[in-house]
């Protein structure tokens, strides 16, 4: 923690800082400027964050050195984390973020029905995906939209993930149904919408799951990290960050993209980071060259939004790719991967 003083701060103030800090058992290293004095305070600032060192007179401003995201913080855990939702069956393989492969989970918006589950997931399996993603508790802006298919939602991802082995991401909205979702989901999806419900947070940070956490459509960056430290604080470590697209005054997509998102996420944390193209864009012919910008950028994945028939999709459709434009982009992200060198 760095205080900087006022000019003209008086050696009476100086000592009634350092005095107050000595108190609260840290050491004080003062530099004495020209213009400034500033008070270097060694030692572990974080009880220190909560006092109000601002009031003191002569006081200008106070920067903490470390980051307020501890534990997802690169300064914590230099190495980057990999995140794994274990293989459910002998059928599939594990999904792994945040090592060299790129991992990219898809399926639909919304958990439909059975036949259309069953062909997302047979085509995503079979062009590449290592997770099937499909809400079954869907967060809608009208409250006369599909709401999803709640329990008979989860039956069907579990049957879907029986039958393909493939990992299911889906999300969990309450508190009280965490137990709920992770007994079928291989990863805990908290959405756009609940990146700060911290009682959300906190409840799949105890559900023993990989949590796919993704970013508020208004949040920043530090905002995002300390979200996830509710998680990691308890106890999970397996938290995988997502960039989602922010609102900002661009129209033609549905959110805007913030790619930057994804080298400064990797510079400042741990832990793996993926990207969501298609709420990122919200247009199926926008989906494909994001994707791809996403693992140029270093991603460690992508999370893509596919539908046989996205006219009739209940959810989403216009951010719909069709089984086969999906398989095209697996080859293209296969591609992308390995010219930045990763595989995919
Ligand atoms: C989703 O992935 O199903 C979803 C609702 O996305 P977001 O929370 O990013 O809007
Ligand atoms: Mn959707």
């Amino acid at each position: 923690m760095i205080i900087v003083l006022k000019k003209g701060a008086t050696d009476e103030q100086v000592e009634q800082i350092t005095n107050k800090i000595k108190e609260w058992g840290l050491a004080v290293h003062l530099s004495r400027g020209i213009e400034r004095t500033i008070i270097g305070i060694i030692g572990d600032e974080g009880p220190v964050r909560a006092k109000p060192l601002e009031v003191f007179p002569g006081v200008e401003s106070v920067m903490p050195v470390l980051k307020p995201y501890k534990r997802a913080s690169r300064d914590f855990h230099p190495d980057p984390s990999v995140v794994t939702a274990p293989a459910p069956n002998e059928k599939g393989r594990p999904a792994v973020f945040g090592a060299s492969a790129v991992t990219v989970i898809a399926g639909p918006c919304s958990v439909e029905n059975r036949a259309s589950l069953m062909k997302i997931a047979g085509a995503v399996k079979a062009a590449g995906a290592r997770a099937l993603r499909g809400g079954a508790f869907k967060p809608r802006t009208s409250p006369y939209k599909f709401q999803g298919l709640r329990e008979a939602g989860l039956e069907l991802l579990a049957e879907a993930k029986a039958e393909f082995g493939l990992p299911v991401v889906t999300e969990v909205m309450d508190p009280r149904l965490v137990e709920r979702v992770a007994a079928t989901a291989d990863v805990l999806q908290v959405g756009a919408r609940n990146m700060q419900n911290f009682d959300l947070l906190r409840a799949v940070g105890q559900a023993g799951k990989p949590v796919l956490l993704k970013r508020g459509m208004s949040s920043t960056l530090e905002e995002l990290l300390m979200s996830a430290e509710y998680v990691l604080n308890e106890g999970n470590p397996d938290v995988i960050l997502c960039e989602r697209g922010i609102r900002t005054f661009e129209t033609f997509t549905r959110n805007t993209v913030d790619i930057s998102a994804v080298p400064v996420l990797k510079r400042e944390t741990h832990l793996p980071v993926i990207v969501d193209p298609s709420h990122g864009t919200g247009h199926c012919d926008l989906v494909a060259p994001v994707a791809r910008a996403a693992v140029a950028a270093g991603a460690d994945g992508v999370m893509v939004e596919v539908h046989p028939d996205p006219a009739s999709a209940l959810c989403d459709g216009p951010q719909a790719l069709l089984p086969e434009t999906f398989e095209v982009l697996m080859r293209e992200i296969d591609g992308v991967a390995k010219a930045i060198g990763r595989s995919a």
